[in-house]
């Protein structure tokens, strides 16, 4: 907390800090995997990154620089011990004062937490609904920054669709156009041909997302950014997730059409077993993605 290591059951914050008040924070989630009693952070450098531009995005004073952040998470894991799958949660938040609504002059202060994590989801494939609430525009809160504001938008349709059943919601973005999960990016599967909505339907940049399309284009298949229309979801072949939580989770109901044969299809498979590998070392060639823990310094 604020640079310094503090013991789990101490580690509070006053209510008066601003962020408890009005969602003034940004955040990131990132995963380690665990590997012969090595961990593995996954693409650690480009989460602080769009930590860091979230920060900017919202006018934020901070104080911390991608690198310092990078130590500083590796020495938070350290310092715990953990040999097993940990989630990473750095957050930058505005501090006391409940009184202001200007970013500029409010404290800002940090802090990472790790913990322990296996699978988010579980359950291997998916039902999801096209949520009543619609993503967030850029127009009014902006999608592309990580920021704890923007996530009562994601509450709000997660809620709804678990309410009703469903194991996750799908939101369109305000032109009507398949937008995101409440927490994850989508991807459809038709003849092959990947296909994502791009950044202007109100998506956050997803690092998954980037590392699908890089890992899928390598393997041969055609990826596309482009808007997709909500019916186009019910006659795709395969639909799936990405996210450092969900992974990459197969789809395999929207608004109670099954997708595909009902089971994860062979792409996403495919897909799923080769990220699964990555981040866990056993590929050699995208081993820049990893910052090993014990092994770096
Ligand atoms: N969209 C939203 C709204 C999210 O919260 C997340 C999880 N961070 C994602 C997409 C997936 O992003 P990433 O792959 O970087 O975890």
């Amino acid at each position: 907390m604020d640079g310094e290591l503090v013991p789990w059951e101490q580690a509070k914050v006053h209510v008066t800090v601003n962020a408890l008040h009005y969602g003034t924070a940004v955040f990131e989630g990132i995963r380690g995997y665990s590997q012969n009693e090595e961990i593995y952070v996954f693409r650690l450098r480009d989460h602080l990154k769009r930590l860091v531009e979230s920060a900017k995005i919202v006018m934020f004073n901070n104080p911390y620089t991608v690198e310092q952040l990078q130590d500083a998470v590796i020495k938070t894991i350290r310092a715990n011990g953990y040999r097993s799958n940990v989630y990473i949660r750095p957050i930058i938040y505005a501090g006391e004062n409940i009184m202001s609504l200007n970013a500029r002059e409010l404290p800002i202060r940090a802090s990472i937490i790790v913990f322990p994590l296996e699978k988010f989801f579980d359950k291997t494939g998916l039902r999801v609904c096209v949520s009543s609430w619609r993503r967030l525009p850029d127009t009014s809160m902006p999608p592309r920054a990580k920021a704890a504001a923007n996530y009562l938008n994601s509450i709000l349709a997660s809620t709804e669709a678990k309410m009703m059943g469903y194991d996750e919601a799908l939101l369109l973005d305000h032109q009507g156009y398949v937008s995101e999960g409440a927490g994850e990016n989508l991807f459809l599967v038709k003849n092959e041909v990947l296909a994502t909505p791009p950044i202007s339907s109100s998506i956050l940049e997803g690092i998954t997302r980037d590392t699908v399309i890089k890992i899928a284009s390598d393997q041969g298949f055609r990826v596309v950014e482009r808007q997709i229309s909500r019916t186009e979801l019910y006659t795709a072949d395969e639909l799936f997730f990405s996210g450092t939580a969900a992974e990459i989770t197969p789809i395999v109901e929207v608004d109670g059409r099954r997708i595909g044969d009902g089971a994860a299809g062979p792409v996403t498979s495919k897909l799923s077993k080769l990220y699964h590998n990555i981040v866990r070392g056993l590929e050699p060639r995208y081993k820049e993605w990893l910052t090993p823990v014990y092994g770096s310094k």
